[in-house]
This record gives structure tokens, sequence and C-alpha cells, in this order.
């Protein structure tokens, strides 16, 4: 009798497991790639161009795509939005335009697009003073979710060595991607998608990755492969 049970035991045992291992796997690969190209604007330099693109496949664990150069799109200007609050302000690009732009302009072959500016790009904060905020200097920006988002090198380079900004950049670039992906701004100090809070000291103290809670979202929804999962995948081997 005992050893019925036993065998019992055992056998479901196997069933669970095998079933367990079965809805995982089903899970993992029923999970898409995010195929993801670079959109470099005229003006920006290489050497940025593949930190952002090294930045982006090391951590996620993915492709990247890296287009060739064209003009930025002259309508994206804010020359308007100077002219309506009577402003005087240097041109910028207003990011919101851009992103419009690349979506509307970005290929099938893609679910992703980045584009990568060295001008000042800008949006309008619902915040006071107006001649302050209504065209704003940012780093980045990207929708959540969305299929496209920007990145600007123009403000990276201040107090820093060209190392220290292209850290910066590929820290930027795993944040708007990460919008774009869906994850919204995170209140973890050890989390690349905490919210800048307007200063670059935000972006120069966060790690290069993102938290667990960021990273599970992630999994949950896309086949990618993080740096830890790159690790224990080279030791198996
Ligand atoms: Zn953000
Ligand atoms: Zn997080």
């Amino acid at each position: 009798m005992k050893r019925i049970i036993l065998y019992l035991t055992v056998l479901s045992l196997l069933v669970v497991g095998s079933w367990l291992t079965y809805k995982s796997y089903i899970l993992t690969t029923s999970l898409v790639i995010p195929k993801v190209a670079i959109q470099p604007f005229l003006g920006m330099d290489d050497a940025s161009v593949k930190e952002a693109k090294k930045g982006i496949e090391r951590y996620y664990g993915i492709q990247v795509t890296v287009l060739p150069l064209i003009i930025l799109p002259p309508q994206a200007k804010n020359t308007h939005i100077l002219k309506k609050h009577h402003l005087r302000l240097p041109v910028r690009y207003r990011a919101d335009s851009l992103i419009a732009y690349l979506r509307r302009t970005k290929s099938n072959d893609f679910d992703y697009i980045i584009g990568l500016t060295n001008q000042d790009i800008s949006v309008t904060k619902d915040k006071k003073p107006k001649w302050l905020y209504t065209d704003w200097g940012i780093f980045g920006l990207g929708y959540r979710p969305g299929p496209s988002c920007i990145v600007s090198t123009f403000r990276l380079y201040r107090y820093a060595t060209l190392e220290l900004m292209h850290t910066r950049l590929r820290k930027i670039a795993i944040h708007e991607l990460g919008h774009n992906f869906g994850l919204a701004h995170c209140p973890s100090r050890q989390c690349v998608m905490q919210s800048a809070r307007e200063t670059m000291v935000t972006i120069d103290t966060e790690p290069e990755n993102l938290c667990h809670n960021c990273e599970n979202a992630i999994k949950a929804k896309f086949r990618v492969c993080f740096p830890e999962e790159q690790l224990a995948g080279k030791i198996k081997k």
C-alpha cells in the first residue's frame, strides 16, 4: 500500500512538473522579440549612435538596426510656439512633433524606432513660470506605450567627459525605449526608469538598468534577455 502511495505521489509530481514546464515554454515562445531601429538625424556623430545601439542591445539582449541619417523635419522647429507666446528663445525641435514624425514614417519592418539628434529638443510643461516652461529643453521623450521616442545629446555634454556623456546617452535610450515598451516612471532609486526631475544628477546617480519590478513587467510582454539571463545562459553552456 505504502509503495502504491509513493508511486502515485511521484507520478503526480512528474505530471504537475511537466505541465508547469510546458506552460512556461508556451509563455516564453509566444512572446515576441521587439524589432527596434535607431533613426539618427543629420548632425549625430557615429560614435554616439554606436553607443546608443550598444546600450540597448547589451541591456535588453535584442538586435538594433541603425538606419541611414535623415534631416530633421523643419516643421518640428519651435518657431510657431515662440511666435505665439512672444518668446525669445533659441531654436529647438519639439519632441512631440519628432515622435509623431518618426511614428508616421516608420517602416513596418520595425516595431519601435528611436530618433537620435544632437539638436536641443523641447516640450511644453504645465508649470509656472510660463516663459520658462512653454518651451522647456529636455533629454528625451517617449510615450507609454508607443512605437517611437526621441533622445537628444544636446544637453549631455555638460561637465562631462566623452565617456560620461555616452553613459548618459545609453541610460536615456534605455529609459525612453522602456516607456515605449509600456513602463511608467518608477520610484526606485535602483531603476533607470526614475523621472529625471529636471536634473542631470538623477541620470548620473541612477544605474544603467531597470529594477526587478520593471524588468518583470517587460519580461511578461516581450522576449528579451536581460544581462543576468545572458550570464546564466553563458554559464549553462
Ligand atoms: Zn521618462
Ligand atoms: Zn523600476
